[in-house]
């Protein structure tokens, strides 16, 4: 979306154009803005000269005159995603058109610990991808915690001992990183990268894994609120649970009820050998009744918890994401529960339904997310502007 500061003329705005798909030559430029040709023809070639795009000699002939087809350059350059789990971590290497060019999936890292640790990792990971240093345009982290939108700060995370206050940005490149270096929250970021996948106008994407929380996409885009806060049920109270303690000092709240942190908990608390939620998840595979049971009560906890928000943001799609919708039980009650306690106006064209990005889309999100930044209408024309 072009923002209100951005002439609809300027190079920065008919990127977006070219993006979209909306113009592929300067003729349909000039009519489309209705300038002369030679107006569009500056814009397009301001565009080249700074490397967005290129212009391709594919088209038929047209009396003598060949039109040139605009698209972007793929070797404009290359965005770096990081989605760091409590237990994995997933990397992605993509190119400005979205293509993912190289992946590590599943890589394991224990969120819990520590930013040094973790962190210095992710760094090490990052230099030996096989990427020359001046084609890397922007690394995005994710992380499985609240992340202030305006600082880049984790705050207050469950389950990431030594994680409070710190900016990850700078804990790894210091005051000077060479590229831009963007944080987010991991449900954020997987509910973008879920809606690049599926677009919807109005989305909210559960994340289901060792922690639980939501993105939220509304009118199109990620709606972060205020600070940041926006999608997170993690310590909403569920009713029946008042006995049992969580990890922010309240008792009762959907992590320490539904999450698959809370699985493994309870699983050991009756004997099983479960050490992280991907056990859990293998053993409702084999049909253990005790998971699946403990599956299906969380499920239907975090349905009825999302009814709420769905009588109240009506979406048109719920996904489920995360480690855990990958268990019938879990996303059969979720689905009961959300259609049981929403009001029938509220459910009318609601889609409840597994991720299509699946274990994707976090990296899908976060690659999405700088891709947007730096193709963002405004930083281009600043860009141009200062040669
Ligand atoms: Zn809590």
């Amino acid at each position: 979306m072009t923002s209100p500061r951005v002439a609809p003329d300027s190079p920065g705005a008919v990127l977006q154009l070219i993006r979209a798909g909306a113009v592929s030559s300067r003729a349909k430029l000039a009519k489309l803005l209705g300038v002369s040709a030679s107006t569009a023809g500056l814009r397009v070639q301001a565009l080249i000269d700074h490397g967005y795009v290129q212009e391709l000699d594919d088209g038929l002939p047209q009396g003598g005159r060949r039109p040139r087809r605009i698209v972007l350059r793929p070797d404009y350059g290359e965005v770096i995603a990081v989605d760091l789990g409590s237990h994995h971590a997933a990397m992605g290497q993509y190119d400005m058109n979205f293509r993912l060019i190289e992946e590590h999936e599943h890589t394991p890292v224990r969120i819990e610990e520590g930013p040094d640790a973790v962190l210095g990792w992710v760094t090490e990971t990052i230099e030996n991808q096989k990427i020359e240093p001046k084609r890397l345009r922007g690394i995005t982290i994710g992380v499985p915690g609240p992340v202030d939108a305006g600082t880049g700060r984790v705050v207050s995370p469950s389950r990431m001992p030594g994680w409070h206050g710190v900016n990850v940005r700078v804990q790894m490149f210091g005051r000077g990183a060479r590229v831009p270096v963007l944080v987010d929250n991991d449900a954020n970021l997987a509910g973008l990268g879920e809606h690049a996948v599926a677009p919807v106008e109005h989305m909210v994407y559960l994340k289901a894994g060792s922690g639980i929380g939501c993105g939220v996409i509304a009118s199109g885009r990620l709606h972060r609120g205020s600070v940041g806060a926006a999608g997170d049920i993690s310590h909403l109270p569920v009713p029946g649970h008042e006995h049992t303690p969580c990890s922010c000092g309240r008792s009762g709240c959907l992590d320490t009820v539904a999450s698959g942190a809370a699985l493994v908990r309870d699983l050991q608390t009756v004997g099983a050998r479960v050490r992280t939620p991907n056990d859990v998840v293998a053993l409702a595979a084999d049909a253990d009744p005790i998971a699946t049971r403990m599956l299906r009560d969380a499920g239907r906890a975090t349905g009825e918890l999302l009814a709420t928000v769905v009588n109240f943001f009506n979406p048109d799609a719920l996904v489920i994401g995360g480690l855990l919708s990958r268990t019938e039980p879990f996303v059969a009650s979720v689905r009961a529960a959300v259609f049981e306690r929403s009001l029938p106006m509220a459910t009318e064209n609601l889609q409840v339904r597994t991720s299509r990005a699946g274990h994707r889309a976090g990296i899908h999100g976060g690659a999405r997310l700088m891709v947007e930044h730096l193709l963002d209408p405004q930083r281009v024309n600043e860009t141009i502007e200062n040669g």
